[in-house]
């Protein structure tokens, strides 16, 4: 990866006393290091990319501690490493993205949570969920209560995320059980300072390796018949001592209500993370500072799961109404504490789902209108709470199917018109991928409509407009299996999208192998982009081999060689082509080859292009260095002649290059305005490339720009010149006089 986390490793350094500044993500890998683990690992995704990406360019450093760090190929593989707890006193993090890939370590998940842990092992998951994650409505809750693996769920300020993460381990180790972290987005980029301590040496570790492996005891696996007698520890066992240690070390925090205006008959429980939200609502309701002194007393729930009976009960005791601020749905908590208040005999008024929205994310504004509506006497003079409502609203996704966050926005009849207008995500300038839905949008105007099985990555963009392409997205390395019961009743054949990051994250097995096995048909068109790119440009096994030598660190000598060709023809794969996605004619043409090859099989297209984002990274540095000595660059634009163009705009909703806009005519016979190539681009060539494969119009032009220019460049420039000045005295003539 090119992205470079040099300031971040020095941060990792700190030692006693020292004052971190930074945001809530990389305080967590600093508080690993305070917690004395043994070994790190992962599979990177949003919001928690860069706890991975910080440890794996730190492996000089922490090979001095010896902490091993290992970039796993899919969250399965990461809960998987976490067994080395399960016998060893070792610390142990990992980190993922939830809730798809929490999905994914399933399997690992409950046989790890099964037998327990010795060593304590902490799963750091970004809780995306909200608008704009990939799966809005779902949580992380569920799979902590179906694995019986405790849940924390920080205030999102660094102090308190640095705590809880040093406390997971003692609580993981003091109940034998595992803990997830979760940290929603805002809590992950929020920024702050803390104290630090000194690194701590890990108990196990490669600088100290054992003499013996850990003896032979049944009860370490997650294997019948100890399983049930597992199930009975979880229960009877576990779950008090993490209660009782989640009590003596006050991890859930009271904030009794201050000032004259105090109020000790109503209160209200939190879920941490939703913390800083509630309490900027109060102070919009005019119940609480800036501080967060509050009027109101609250009780804040650093740990969602398990509950502690005791505390709950007393908090509520003597309060005739408390409100429970819980995101998501089902209201677990919320349950739970209702089961606790009736078993207690309690007559404290419960409230929560039935005063907040009923599911989505729970912003400042929803939160808001919640506590207007549990507190209505308390509701301060001047408090707009209709614009409330408005916000909230928009931020909250109960949309119908087919349905999208802009859209959903624009149906709320501009109430939104004050805020920011709806605009849906797109590739990068000059992005690889959009070449090829270019080609695709092509060859349907040609050929018919197609079933597009779509994926997770970058190429998802190609479901928005302009493309719209994609009938489902299943999962990361999904679509070729999504399309393994469509493929038999289409009369075309269907075609599956996939990057190559879902191709080694599970395309490989769930789909091609599949396919071979089944003797399935189908085309599967592989992104070979060089990187995860949507998760932040990590390596994949695949990437170019100067990348996976600097990932590989200098300890160790075998970077991988497996390329996506090789390993599929070695699976059997007998119909493969690579295409250069810039070549649109070339690759409508392979997919028409593909779509109409007799023969039964599945047919591999595989679009070669380095992601733009990467290669602008990459060669940008290099272009600058080297202007800086005097060398001669020449960079690549595009342009549109203005004379030419018909205004009929057909490149851009072919392209859809966010660099390829439009301006007025200069002409004042034409009314439509004319396309326009902006400042952004990257000279990928594209737009040129689309309107040859679509015979548009012939007012694309390429330009070199030259940094530099040798003495050829000058001649052949004057040369130019001279001949454009003969030939179009008048424009030459208009020029000067500008
Ligand atoms: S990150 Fe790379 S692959 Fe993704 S949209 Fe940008 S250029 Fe394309
Ligand atoms: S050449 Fe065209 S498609 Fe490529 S970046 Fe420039 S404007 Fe966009």
């Amino acid at each position: 990866m090119e992205v470079s986390f040099k300031e971040e490793i020095e941060l990792l350094k700190l030692g006693e006393g020292d004052t971190f500044r930074g945001e809530g993500i990389l305080a967590v890998t600093k508080a690993l290091l305070h917690s004395g683990v043994s070994y790190v690992g992962g599979y990177q995704g949003a919001p928690v990319s860069h706890l991975l990406d910080v440890m794996v360019q730190a492996r000089p450093y922490l090979d001095t501690l010896g902490v091993h760090v290992e970039a796993c190929t899919n969250e399965a593989s990461a809960c998987a490493m976490l067994a080395a707890s399960i016998n060893y006193p070792a610390r142990g993090a990992v980190t993922w993205k939830s809730i798809v890939g929490t999905n994914v370590a399933a399997d690992a998940l409950s046989n790890l949570a099964s037998p327990g842990v010795t060593g304590g092992a902490l799963i750091v998951v970004g809780e995306d969920y909200g608008e704009g994650a990939s799966v809005i409505q779902e949580r992380t809750h569920a799979y902590a209560m179906k694995s019986s693996v405790w849940l924390v769920d920080p205030r999102p300020n660094l102090e308190t995320i640095v705590r809880t993460v040093e406390q997971s381990f003692e609580l993981s180790e003091a109940s034998n059980t595992p803990v997830i972290m979760e940290l929603r987005i805002r809590a992950c980029h929020v920024q702050g300072e803390f104290k630090t301590r000194a690194n701590r040496e890990p108990v196990v570790s490669s600088r100290a390796p054992l003499a013996d492996p850990a003896g032979f005891q049944y009860d370490r696996l997650a294997h019948p018949p100890v399983t049930f007698g597992q199930e009975k520890l979880k229960f009877e066992v576990r779950m008090p001592a993490a209660r009782q240690f989640i009590l003596d070390r006050k991890i859930n925090e009271l904030f009794d209500a201050t000032g004259a205006q105090a109020r000790s008959d109503v209160g209200i429980i939190v879920q941490g993370g939703l913390y800083n939200n509630l309490v900027r609502a109060l102070q919009l309701a005019g119940l609480a500072d800036a501080f967060g002194d509050t009027q109101i007393p609250i009780l804040c729930l650093n740990v969602v799961y398990p509950l502690v009976p005791e505390q709950i009960s007393q908090f509520c005791a003597g309060k005739a109404r408390v409100l429970v601020v819980e995101e998501g749905q089902p209201e677990y908590i919320e349950q739970e504490i209702a089961t606790l208040l009736h078993r207690s005999d309690l007559q404290t008024r419960l409230h929560g789902k039935d005063m907040l929205q009923s599911a989505g994310e729970y912003t400042t504004e929803s939160i808001l209108k919640g506590v207007v509506a549990f507190l209505p006497e308390t509701s301060r003079a001047g408090l707009d709470l209709a614009q409330a409502a408005r916000t909230a609203a928009q931020t909250y996704l109960g949309t119908p199917h087919g349905t999208s966050t802009w859209s959903t926005n624009a149906a709320h009849g501009g109430a939104n018109t004050n805020l920011i207008s709806p605009r849906p995500p797109t590739f990068c300038v000059g992005c690889p991928e959009r070449p090829v839905f270019s080609a695709m949008k092509l060859v349907q105007n040609d050929m018919g409509k197609l079933h597009v099985g779509a994926d997770i990555g970058c190429h998802a963009f190609g479901t928005f407009e302009p493309f719209s392409q994609g009938n489902s997205i299943l999962g990361y390395g999904m679509s070729l299996a999504s399309i393994a019961g469509v493929t038999p009743f289409q009369q075309r054949r269907p075609v599956a999208i996939m990057g190559d990051g879902g191709f080694w994250h599970n395309g490989l097995l769930s789909g091609v192998s599949s396919n071979l096995l089944n003797g399935g048909d189908g085309v599967l068109m592989i992104m070979k982009n060089g990187y995860t790119s949507a998760t932040g440009t990590q390596d994949v096994v695949s990437s170019p081999e100067d990348m996976l030598k600097r990932m590989a660190g200098a300890n160790s000598a075998t970077h991988t060689q497996m390329t996506i060709e090789s390993t599929l023809t070695g699976t059997g794969v007998k119909w493969m082509r690579t295409v250069h996605n810039y070549r649109v004619g070339d690759m409508m043409k392979t997919l028409k080859e593909a779509l109409t090859s007799k023969g039964k099989g599945l047919k591999v297209i595989i679009a070669e292009g380095e992601c733009q984002l990467e290669r602008q990274r990459r060669i940008r540095p290099i272009n600058a260095e080297k202007i800086k000595r005097g060398e001669r660059v020449v960079r690549v634009r595009y342009g549109v002649d203005d004379s030419v163009c018909t205004g009929d705009h057909s490149c851009i909703r072919l392209s859809g290059c966010p660099s390829l806009t439009i301006k007025d005519s200069a002409d004042p016979l034409k009314v439509d305005p004319v396309a326009h190539v902006n400042n952004n681009c990257v000279g990928c060539g594209l737009c040129g490339e689309v309107s040859h494969a679509a015979t548009l119009c012939p007012s694309f032009y390429r330009t070199e720009i030259v940094n530099n220019p040798s003495g050829w460049d000058r001649f052949i420039t004057g040369v130019r010149q001279f001949f454009i000045r003969l030939l179009a005295p008048r424009a030459a003539a208009q020029k000067a006089a500008a």
